[in-house]
C-alpha cells in the first residue's frame, strides 16, 4: 500500500500488546523529541528561535534534565529565561498603558485577569507532540477506512485509553461518510466497552487478592492491573 502518510508506526503500535496503541505512539514520539532537542545536533535557526520563544513545560524540562545533556538544557533554559524576562517587561508595559477605569488621571493598578498563559504555558515539545498525535489519529482512521486487516487488528486489540478513545470518536466524522462513521463508531465502542469490562474485572480481582482468603489463589492477569487501569482511565504519561 503506497501513500503519502506514514502508516508503519501506526501499524507497529497497533500490533503491540498494550492498553492503548495511541499512548504507545505518544510515548515513542515524546522520547524522540526529547532526544532531538537535547541530542547535540545543530538546531536549525528557526527551531532555535521557537525554543527561545516557547521554552518547555515542567514535564519536558524534567525529561530533558534526566538525560546526560545538562549543559545543552541549561543553555536553552538560559536563553529562554532571558527572552521571557523581556516579554514579561513588554506585557507589563502593555497592561500599564491600557486606559485606566475612571479617566486619564486615575491611579494605575495592576490589572487582575491579565492573560499571561502565552508566557507561562508554552512548550515547543508539547506543540510538536500534539501535532504528531493529530497526524496519528488521522492515520488510524485512514487505515481503518482503507485496510480491512487494520479493522481486524483494532477489533482484536485491547481498546484505547479514554482520552484517545474519545479523540478517535471526535476525529472520525471529518474523515468518514455517514455509513462508514456508523460502522467505525460501533466497532470502536464495542472494542472499548469489552475491554473496559475486562479491566474492571482485573482491577476488582487485584483488590480481592488483598483478602487473606484469596492469598493462595492465582493472580491471573491482575498483578499489574492497577497501573493498567490508571492508563486506561487517564492515558500513559
Ligand atoms: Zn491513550
Ligand atoms: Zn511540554
Amino acid at each position: 500500500m503506497k501513500q503519502h502518510i506514514d502508516t508503519i508506526p501506526v501499524w507497529d503500535a497497533f500490533k503491540t500488546d498494550c492498553e492503548c496503541p495511541l499512548c504507545e505512539l505518544r510515548e515513542i514520539n515524546e522520547n524522540n523529541y526529547v532526544v532531538s532537542f537535547t541530542g547535540g545536533s545543530v538546531m536549525e535557526p528557526d527551531v532555535r528561535q521557537e525554543v527561545n520563544l516557547k521554552g518547555f513545560c515542567a514535564r519536558h524540562f524534567k525529561l530533558m534534565m534526566a538525560g546526560d545533556k545538562r549543559l545543552g538544557v541549561a543553555l536553552m533554559a538560559h536563553t529562554y529565561l532571558k527572552q521571557t524576562m523581556a516579554r514579561l517587561g513588554e506585557t507589563r508595559m502593555a497592561v500599564q498603558n491600557m486606559p485606566a477605569k475612571g479617566g486619564l488621571f486615575a491611579r494605575k493598578k495592576p490589572q487582575s485577569g491579565t492573560d499571561y498563559s502565552a508566557i507561562t504555558d508554552s512548550c515547543i515539545l508539547c506543540d510538536r507532540l500534539n501535532n504528531s498525535m493529530e497526524r496519528y489519529l488521522y492515520t488510524t482512521i485512514y487505515l481503518w477506512k482503507k485496510d480491512p486487516s487494520f479493522q481486524a487488528q483494532m477489533k482484536n486489540g485491547k481498546g484505547f485509553c479514554l482520552k484517545h478513545y474519545t479523540s478517535l470518536l471526535n476525529a472520525a466524522p471529518e474523515q468518514l461518510s455517514d455509513q462508514e462513521l456508523e460502522r467505525f463508531t460501533s466497532q470502536l465502542n464495542e472494542v472499548e466497552m469489552t475491554n473496559l469490562a475486562r479491566i474492571e474485572k482485573e482491577i476488582e480481582w487485584f483488590t480481592l487478592k488483598f483478602d487473606h482468603k484469596n492469598a493462595d489463589k492465582p493472580w491471573g492477569n491482575s498483578k499489574d492491573a492497577l497501573p493498567r487501569t490508571v492508563l486506561k482511565l487517564r492515558g500513559k504519561e
